[in-house]
């Protein structure tokens, strides 16, 4: 079965060259060149990824990607930015988006984005599970009071379950397998996200934020997540 895009893009010719090339890669390919629209899709079709324009008629990309996410869906989205300071909203407003691509955007760089955004969703992060003290593999990794079930990829904090996407949640969960170990953002990038050429650095960071805001008690005093100044990050057993 091929996987299925949704193109949500008010631009023709854009449409007609993201179809061309995505189809030709093996992709199957839907469209609709309005925000309201490319939801009612979005929610009927439930596509493998969703490359979401931002501005857009009806409901702009940033209402779209928030309503989704309010509603539960969990699909990879990546954002079509049309200038820098657009990039920095996506994550800023904290919307839900995985991923963007600032236009004009190379055909390879997307394909590279999309690939990794939808294998990331397709195969949950591997890695060997960690053992229990009887020599048991456990399903479960416990750190003060943060409790992550890898089995479900469900976090928890003093025992609520965490709001986390699937990328916080790949993040969380590759850091406290490897607790203690300092990672660049550049391996993050390579090890979390899969990018395996090029990547923007802030994408680490940023996430980092958004993880902190949810599981640190105190956000700007991270107990779990801590910032080694110019290493990278690491989780503190
Ligand atoms: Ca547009």
């Amino acid at each position: 079965m091929p996987k299925t895009i949704l193109i949500i893009e008010d631009e023709q010719t854009i449409v007609d060259i993201l179809k061309f090339h995505l189809e030709r890669e093996g992709y199957a390919c839907e469209y609709a060149c309005d925000g309201q629209e490319g939801l009612r899709m979005a929610l009927s079709l439930n596509p493998d990824l969703i490359l979401l324009d931002i501005m857009l008629p009806v409901l702009d990309g940033f209402e779209v990607c928030r309503s989704l996410r309010g509603r539960g869906v969990q699909t990879p989205v990546v954002m079509l930015t049309a200038r820098e300071d657009e990039a920095d909203k996506v994550f800023g407003l904290e919307l839900g988006a995985d991923d963007y691509v600032t236009k004009p955007f190379s055909l390879a760089e997307l394909s590279a984005r999309i690939k990794a955004n939808i294998r990331r969703t397709a195969e949950p992060a591997d890695g060997a599970l960690p053992r229990a003290a009887h020599g048991e593999p456990s399903n479960e990794l416990c750190y003060g009071g943060l409790t992550l079930h890898l089995g479900r990829m469900e976090a928890y904090r003093d025992g609520g379950a965490l709001e986390l996407t699937q990328r916080e949640y790949d993040l969380l969960q590759f850091l406290a397998q490897n607790a203690d170990q300092v990672f660049s953002r550049e391996e993050l990038l390579e090890r979390v996200w899969n990018y395996e050429y090029y990547g923007d650095l802030r994408t680490v960071d940023v996430t980092v934020r958004r993880l902190r805001g949810k599981i640190e008690e105190n956000p700007a005093e991270p107990r779990y997540i801590v910032t080694r100044r110019g290493a990278g990050y690491l989780f503190k057993s």
